[in-house]
């Protein structure tokens, strides 16, 4: 095992990840920016450095001041938590070049999985069920027209390296295409210095359904089920729960099952998520897989008791599988809300500045993950999560009554946050009847849904 971990992020997953090293006896080391100076990762951590300016692009982006910050701290392994350099195959292999070990999977696997059209078809090939889309990445416009007549309108582009909902863009008929292209390549290239794109069929009202799977370097795979990521806006996760109510069990451990081989098969390594489209008749249609640790992973650790971030450390340090497909047991069911600093009344307008109370929930089978205390500044630079708040119980009503009480509970005062939606949420018909599909939101709109909700202004 590990002695010393540089942790490479923030927020609340920095703290998720010294948590899991304290718990193993490895040493936490925080890479913090000059803005997260005062975060409460950094009070807690062994030993805390400074990797750059508060611009994530010269800090927590930046491959060569984290290098030199985990070699000059002495560690012997880096964690890249999600999003910055988390799926960065070169970064993973600079990593390996400096002699430490990058948590996630090896940088060949990352490479192999780095481009979301390849991947499509590398599983394809080995048994799960795809949505239609171009043969690879699109040449120029006249292959993207021809690639949408055949595959039949109305089409998504997507950008090859996108990632968090960017980048995509629905198109309905051959004569939006080609502006449409152009737009997304300039787009995709600003966000992710890459513009190659490819298109997909656009399912409607389809519901988004990820299953989790563990493999370690000698090929044993298993899945820890899967989670429902249903509640979107405007492609962004806000909600996620497992058990999803669109899937009956057969199916659900079918799915499971399918994707767990294709991904041992297809050689993947560490912990992953494989993301899915489902339809109305049940039917799951593989979109992309997410090569880290997710937001959403308490769901998950909820339902099984297995801890994803030690397991994450345990197979990247080349420990084998502590379980057999057997030894997962799911119970019960849970729910994630993501708690973010957005002003729902004004678009969902990200939010800044300093906490001025914070008091979380507590009970039975309810988690808080979140990196507030009283006086804590909220920086501009990051993304709007605050924390996460997962309840857990027997079954879906009673996770949803334990999440509205605890959501009573919760302050988080100084700030605007996106609570009111979880209020509205919880009352809200479609989601009690677990009908909610991906565009239902943006269908809507967030504002009349707001308006429309019973419990939003309890
Ligand atoms: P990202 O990596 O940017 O998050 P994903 O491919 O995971 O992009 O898609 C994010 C969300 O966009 C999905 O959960 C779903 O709501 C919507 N989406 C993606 N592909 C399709 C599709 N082919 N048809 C309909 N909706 C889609």
């Amino acid at each position: 095992m590990f002695g010393r971990i540089l942790i490479a992020n923030r927020g609340e997953i920095a703290l998720r990840v010294l948590r899991a090293c304290r718990r193993m006896g490895v040493t936490p080391v925080v890479a913090y920016s000059e803005a997260d100076r005062d975060s409460r990762a950094v009070r807690l951590a062994d030993e805390a450095i400074c990797v750059g300016p508060a611009d994530s692009a010269r800090s927590y982006l930046s491959a060569a001041s984290i290098l030199s910050a985990a070699v000059v701290t002495g560690c012997d392994a880096i964690h890249p938590g999600y999003g910055f350099l988390s799926e960065d195959d070169t970064f993973a292999e600079m990593t390996r070049a400096h002699g430490l070990t990058f948590i996630g999977p090896p940088p060949e696997v990352l490479e192999r999985f780095a481009s979301k059209a390849g991947t499509r078809q590398l599983l394809g090939r080995h048994g799960l069920p795809t949505v239609p889309g171009s043969h690879g990445m699109l040449r120029d416009d006249d292959h993207g027209l021809a690639e949408a007549e055949r595959i039949g309108y109305p089409v998504l582009i997507k950008p090859s390296a996108g990632g968090g909902g960017r980048g995509m863009r629905l198109v309905r008929s051959s004569r939006e295409l080609q502006q449409a292209l152009t737009i997304c390549r300039s787009e995709a290239r600003a966000a992710f210095g890459d513009d190659s794109l490819y298109l997909e069929k656009w399912l409607d009202e389809t519901r988004h359904v990820e299953v989790q799977v563990l493999v370690d370097r000698y090929g044993n795979g298993v899945h820890v089920g899967e989670r429902d990521c249903s509640v979107q806006r405007r492609h962004q996760k806000i909600v996620e729960e497992a058990p999803t109510p669109a899937l009956t069990d057969a199916r659900r451990a079918e799915l499971a099952d399918i994707a767990v081989r294709a991904v041992v098969a297809a050689g993947y390594e560490n912990v992953g998520t494989l993301e899915f489209l489902v339809d109305g008749q049940g039917d799951a249609y593989f979109i992309e897989i997410n090569c880290r640790i997710q937001v959403e992973h308490p769901v998950t650790e909820m339902l099984s008791g297995i801890d994803l971030v030690t397991e994450q450390i345990r197979i990247a340090a080349g420990e084998p599988l502590g379980h057999t497909q057997a030894d997962v047991r799911l119970r019960g069911h849970a729910i994630e809300l993501r708690i973010n600093a957005e002003d729902v009344e004004h678009d969902f307008r990200p939010q800044a500045g300093r906490v001025s109370e914070y008091l979380p929930p507590g009970g039975p089978g309810v988690r808080m993950d979140s990196h507030l205390f009283a006086g804590y500044e909220v920086p501009p630079y990051y993304d709007s999560l605050l924390g996460k708040l997962i309840v857990w119980g027997p079954d879906r009503m009673t996770a949803i009554e334990r999440a509205r009480v605890a959501l009573g509970e919760l302050v988080i005062d100084g700030l605007k946050t996106n609570v009111p939606f979880h209020r509205a949420l919880l009352h809200d018909g479609a989601f009690l009847e677990g009908r909610f599909t991906t565009d239902l939101l943006d269908r809507v709109g967030s504002a009349a849904f707001l308006a429309a909700a019973p419990g939003a202004r309890s």
